[in-house]
């Protein structure tokens, strides 16, 4: 049995990490188990089980999800800002993110005060995403500059990352406002790997109409200037990744309805996917990330007249089974999802010869 130390120096049994979270200690070097307790766990906790904490902004990775299915191990997530100016109508983060997006008070000093402990416990190095639930290039960037300042300050502490991914709707946004530069050190690190690159883009473009753009990703920047951001990053050498995530049903929805008869645009036929699949293939793109849409519930908001009528289709279209419910999202059945909806997009990129990646396997591959 391992035995580590809390602040006071007692000792600490690895038996009292919550067993949701074992599995991450257990993957790691027993020599790293006490960096991760230092950093990680509460100090002079006197509950019998401790599960991951730290209220200041590096975090554990999705702090929201379950562990239990989604043991993602050692990583990082900064989210730069609370809330999202894009206003994504099936954005998850909107279940438990303020309505309105702003800044974190103290921001800088708490980055600060984290990267310190990184360094004072010498907590190994992982891999850092920015960011889960917000868009770190949302024009708040622009007045307040704190996705720069997150960048500068991973720079300074580097040693502390093994890679950077950064998830972004305005890509034309970071190749235009001077950050290449920034991206391009973030990049260079001592053994950089095809696989996995130092600094990687992940840029989230689902659709190939601006009827569904507007109607999904209302404030998010437009189709042609996320694939001008593309283009731009792409002719940088900055890798690239394309997110067609979410992936929503195609007409015809049921016998005798479509799309439009649920007064929702289409929101991405296959034509309109095999158009998006061949311009990541002809603009240098690493691989593309799906899932299918979830139907987000916020507890402390009502569900938008668009989730309503989503909704809606999403049951006829399951007809005559139900939807599921799951960690706060309605669901449809697995193997719907899967058959209409998702393999034939993975036919597509396989004709065009690109990988594609379900969400959690390119979160789990990201080393
Ligand atoms: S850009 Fe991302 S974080 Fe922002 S609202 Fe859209 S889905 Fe949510």
């Amino acid at each position: 049995m391992c035995e580590l130390f809390d602040d006071n120096r007692a000792i600490l049994s690895l038996d009292r990490i919550d067993p949701k979270y074992r599995p991450v200690w257990e993957h790691l070097a027993p020599e790293h188990w006490q960096a991760l307790a230092d950093y990680f766990l509460p100090h002079r906790s006197a509950k019998s089980l401790l599960a991951p904490t730290r209220p200041r902004v590096i975090k554990w990775y999705c702090p929201f999800a379950c562990q239990k299915v989604f043991a993602s191990g050692h990583r990082y997530c900064i989210n730069i800002y609370t809330g999202c100016q894009h206003g994504c109508v099936y954005c998850y983060a909107a279940a438990y993110q303020p309505a309105n997006a702003g800044v974190k008070a103290s921001f800088e000093k708490l980055l600060g005060l984290d990267l310190a402990d990184l360094e004072r416990f010498a907590v190994p190095p992982a891999p850092v995403h920015i960011s889960n639930s917000t868009d770190p290039f949302q024009p708040l960037e622009l007045q307040f500059g704190y996705t720069r300042l997150a960048l500068e300050q991973i720079l300074r502490h580097r040693h502390r990352f093994t890679t950077v991914t950064i998830l972004t709707k305005n890509p034309l946004f970071a190749a235009r406002c001077d950050y290449l530069d920034l991206f391009r050190r973030l990049a260079d690190i001592p053994k950089p790997s095809d696989r996995h690159p130092g600094l990687t883009i992940e840029v989230s473009l689902a659709f190939l109409q601006e009827a569904a753009r507007k109607v999904y990703d209302p404030a998010a920047p437009s189709v042609a200037e996320r694939m001008e951001g593309i283009r731009l990053l792409h002719g940088a050498g900055i890798p690239v990744v394309l997110r067609i995530d979410p992936l929503f049903p195609r007409s015809p929805i049921t016998e005798s309805k479509d799309v439009k008869d649920f007064d929702l645009p289409e929101a991405q036929t296959l034509d309109d996917l095999d158009t998006l699949v061949a311009f990541a293939k002809e603009n240098g793109v690493r691989h593309i990330v799906y899932s299918p849409a979830k139907l987000v519930q916020s507890r402390s908001r009502p569900m938008s007249d668009t989730m309503h009528k989503l909704k809606t289709l999403y049951q006829a279209y399951a007809a005559p089974e139900k939807l599921t419910w799951q960690s706060g999202s309605w669901r449809l059945p697995h193997a719907i999802a899967m058959q209409k909806i998702v393999t034939p997009f993975l036919a597509l990129c396989q004709t065009r010869n690109i990988e594609a990646k379900f969400c959690k396997q390119n979160l789990l591959d990201t080393r």
